[in-house]
């Protein structure tokens, strides 16, 4: 790999090694091993950036592990950037190469050809869900070895009819107040199509016209965080390109609200990510500038809007009412008190917090498929503050969170329903039962 990469990411060098990211992190936690934490992976990548280390194998393993769930950041005093250093350490690994055919040729599939195209991406989910249904995805261990391991435990893939694209166009409730352009995304439409929907109606419900542009799709967050940085450069001018002609009523540049907190943390960096390409790096900018999380957007709207919608209605939810922060909306976007306080205006809401809810859950991306062990003792952790919370309700806001404390949820046999914040504040409008006085 090209030391130079890490070398250029001045923050490297911040590290003033006190040690307060320590307790922070997943994976130090987990082994309580020097390297596997922040500190120790700066100085691993630190002496491979001086020479003094090859960036072999052990230095790759050490790379991987990490959840890249940035909680180190949020703590740091010396502002380090591990997401950044990550993603350039990572793109370095993976040009260097070294990975064994079969796994070259597993990454080609996912991330070249599967989560850019929306249609093979429908056709895997249909195909996937007929396995499901039928039992056969439990045939895969047997057939593929240590390969197929995982494909039993793939989410539930939901049916057809929930797996439809968004309009391209949904009008405001009531008078238009404004306008704004949703993401689609890539696994969003197949996995969680009906909180693609819950975002558009609880958007529309606040006076907002939506559009949703269908030539975007995934926004090439996972490619980033995996090192393939080509792809995701490829992937976000896509995506700026579609989003690029919708203006609100104005006619200034309408803002993107993202429902993903992953892919909105990545969006919201297109700017660094197409730094060295002359004729995108200011069209990312402005982009990026645009860049909304739902829950920040709609936490800025005048209050009468969606407290006229969310007045006189029971919670619809059962209580107590915890939130999750996903780590790429606390520690990559900064947005903890939006997400509370939209709960906290659905009337006859009981909300508790999560003892050390900016904790990383596991799910981390494709993490829990790559490292299930892992994932599943980070998450442990996890369940055992939400049992001790009392929920009832936990509710989140980006698809890998969910799927995670849904399969987590199960396991661990609790009576939560594991829900993202659209669907909550959905619920709530849809439900017409006044609260009590
Ligand atoms: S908190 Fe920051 S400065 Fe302190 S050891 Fe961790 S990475 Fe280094
Ligand atoms: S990003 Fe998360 S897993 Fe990686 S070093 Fe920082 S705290 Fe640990």
């Amino acid at each position: 790999m090209d030391p130079a990469t890490i070398v250029e990411t001045a923050s490297t060098l911040d590290c003033i090694h006190c040690g307060l990211c320590l307790r922070t992190c997943p994976t130090y936690r987990l082994t309580g091993i020097e390297s596997a934490g922040p500190r120790g992976r700066i100085h691993l990548m630190r002496a491979v950036a001086e020479g003094e280390l090859d960036a072999g194998a052990d230095f790759a393993e050490e790379m991987n592990a990490c959840l890249l769930c940035r909680h180190c950041e949020s703590v740091c005093p010396s502002g380090i950037r591990m997401g950044a250093m990550m993603e350039f350490t990572r793109g370095g690994l993976e040009a260097g190469g070294g990975r064994p055919w079969w796994s070259r040729l597993a990454r080609w599939a996912g991330f070249r050809v599967l989560l850019p195209s929306r249609r093979l991406l429908g056709l895997v989910a249909a195909l996937l869900r007929l396995a499901q249904k039928t039992g056969a995805v439990r045939l895969a261990p047997l057939l593929l070895g240590r390969r197929g391991a995982a494909a039993p435990s793939l989410p539930a893939v939901p049916p057809a009819s929930e797996r439809v694209p968004l309009p391209a166009r949904t009008a405001a409730v009531g008078e238009p107040r404004g306008r704004v352009s949703v993401l689609h995304g890539c696994v969003m439409p197949v996995l969680f199509g009906r909180v693609n929907r819950s975002t558009v109606r609880v958007l529309a419900a606040a006076g907002l016209e939506v559009r949703s542009p269908t030539r975007a799709g995934c926004c090439g967050s996972l490619h980033a965080h995996n090192g393939d940085l080509a792809a995701a450069r490829a992937l976000a001018r896509k995506t700026i390109a579609a989003h690029e002609g919708i203006t609100d009523l104005s006619g200034a540049m309408a803002p993107i609200v993202v429902n993903s907190a992953g892919c909105g943390s990545h969006m919201k960096e297109y700017g660094e990510l197409l730094s060295d390409d002359a004729e995108w790096h200011e069209r990312a900018r402005s982009f990026a500038a645009r860049v909304v999380d739902f829950s920040e957007h709609l936490a800025a709207c005048p209050d009468e809007f969606l407290d006229a919608a969310l007045a006189g209605r029971s919670a619809a939810l059962a209580g107590p009412v915890v939130w999750d922060d996903p780590c790429h909306l606390c520690h990559g976007q900064g947005v903890r008190a939006q997400p509370r306080s939209l709960l906290d205006r659905i009337a006859g809401i009981e909300r508790v917090e999560l003892a050390e809810s900016e904790s990383c859950c596991g799910s981390a991306g494709i993490y829990s498929l790559l490292r299930p062990e892992a994932s599943a003792a980070i998450l442990d952790e996890r369940l055992s503050a939400l049992a001790a919370s009392g929920a009832r309700t936990l509710v989140t806001a980006n698809p890998g969170c969910q799927l995670q404390w849904q399969t987590g949820v199960r396991r661990a046999g609790l009576d939560v329903e594991v829900l993202h914040l659209a669907e909550a504040l959905d619920r709530a409008l849809a439900d017409g039962t006044p609260s009590a006085p």
